[in-house]
């Protein structure tokens, strides 16, 4: 019944899902965003309304206020609002997949129903000055007394912070443990004493970053997630759910435009310069083969695999599909280039940051080349021994 890309000749109990989404998109679509109303304040009514009709968590089990359905159904609807042009579902997937893996119980009885219901809006406070891609090189630290912390450090990148009630923060514990053993993971309130948080403008014009300072700030014992040391692992679920491509919903977008695209060269065949016709050959290649490891990595989940670090794959994939599109779209429609607050423009000039955000391209292949081939590293020299 649906020819949105991730169909996957679906079961009846899905197809179902779909239809009833269909129809209750029908009844409550799309609010209008209000002139000045910042785009994080309309996605969060957008977020709300997703929730009253039951479509946010899907695949969150039932007692932490989601619906207990398989990945395939979250799936299903992001591809649904991808198709009909909507915002995606609200991007929480990675964070709620954290708390599912390393809260305990009583903390994810606490947040995840209210993050679903948009509740408690949360950011990811990992980045700092001094540290992105070498995260584990992070200096913001937190010195434990009786019962709480004391956090002291700076956060930089902070997306959307400004409009967020929580901050899933990492900082350190210990000063003398190995990076990756020192580093742990809290939810910190974002209004408590000895936070600044400090919107910074991007070149589209957007407030999306923040800066945090953090200026010997208390938290709770019973805001620590997991044990001391922790953090990193659960830096490493959260970035691999950030970075899998079923989480975003972006790739039935992306279908338009490679349709829109395909139309084009078909009717200004003579038109259009060789090159350029090539360009649009191109994105639909890179668009086939992201479809194509999409459905193979649904697959894969539905088997009970974690997202892990096969989800750079995703990540390399959405970016260069997603930067070739939206550069084609551009010399194909100029005219669009010009148009004040236009659609295409705005996904254009977001897509240079898709290298960037989530860990940049250069880090997505090293973890390609040691996580997923475990290629040798080239600093070591060769072992004289081996044959
Ligand atoms: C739109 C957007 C939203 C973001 N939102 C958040 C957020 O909400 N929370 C958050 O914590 N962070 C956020 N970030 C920050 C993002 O995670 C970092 O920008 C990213 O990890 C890169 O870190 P950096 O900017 O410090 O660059 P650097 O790490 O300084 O890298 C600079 C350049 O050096 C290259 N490089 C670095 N190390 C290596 C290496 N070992 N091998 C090869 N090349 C290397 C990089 O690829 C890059 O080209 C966001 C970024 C963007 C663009």
């Amino acid at each position: 019944m649906t020819d949105t890309p991730l169909d996957f000749g679906d079961p009846a109990d899905l197809d179902r899902l779909r239809r009833d989404f269909r129809a209750w998109l029908a009844e409550h679509p799309l609010p209008e965003r209000r002139l000045d109303e910042p785009l994080p304040v309309f996605l969060h009514r957008w977020h709300r309304q997703l929730h009253s009709g039951g479509w946010v968590g899907l695949d969150v089990p039932e007692r932490y206020g989601g619906r207990g359905l398989s990945a395939l159904h979250q799936v299903a609807i992001s591809d649904e609002l991808g198709a009909c042009h909507a915002p995606g579902i609200p991007r929480i997937g990675y964070l709620a997949h954290a708390l599912l893996e390393f809260a305990d119980e009583d903390q994810r009885r606490r947040w995840l129903p209210r993050m679903l219901a948009g509740d408690d809006v949360w950011c990811q406070g990992f980045s700092e000055p001094g540290a992105g891609s070498d995260l584990a090189g992070m200096s913001t630290l937190a010195t434990r007394h009786d019962g709480h912390y004391s956090v002291r450090g700076q956060k930089l990148w902070t997306s959307y912070a400004q409009y967020s009630g929580l901050c899933l923060l990492l900082a350190r514990t210990d000063r003398g443990a190995p990076a990756h053993r020192s580093i742990t993971a809290f939810a910190l309130p974002l209004d408590r004493p000895g936070v600044t948080v400090r919107p910074l403008r991007a070149m589209n014009g957007d407030d999306e970053f923040c800066e945090l300072f953090l200026d010997d700030v208390r938290i709770e014992e019973s805001e620590r997630i997991g044990a001391e040391g922790d953090g990193w692992p659960l830096a490493m679920t959260t970035v691999s759910y950030e970075r899998n491509a079923l989480d975003t919903g972006h790739i039935s977008k992306y279908g338009l435009l490679v349709e829109r695209l395909r139309r084009v060269a078909r009717d200004r065949r003579g038109e259009l310069p060789d090159g350029l016709l090539c360009e649009i050959g191109r994105c639909f290649v890179d668009y086939e083969v992201l479809v194509a490891h999409a459905r193979r990595r649904t697959a894969e989940r539905l088997g009970g695999q974690a997202a892990g670090p096969e989800s750079s794959i995703d990540k390399l994939l959405m970016t260069r599909t997603e930067q070739r599109l939206y550069e084609t779209a551009l010399k194909v429609f100029p005219e669009e280039l010009h148009e004040e607050g236009g659609e295409l423009f705005g996904d254009y000039l977001y897509s240079r940051a898709a290298s960037v955000y989530g860990g940049t391209s250069q880090i997505q292949r090293n973890i390609i080349a040691k996580r997923v081939l475990h290629l040798p590293s080239l600093s070591k020299p060769p072992n004289p021994g081996a044959t």
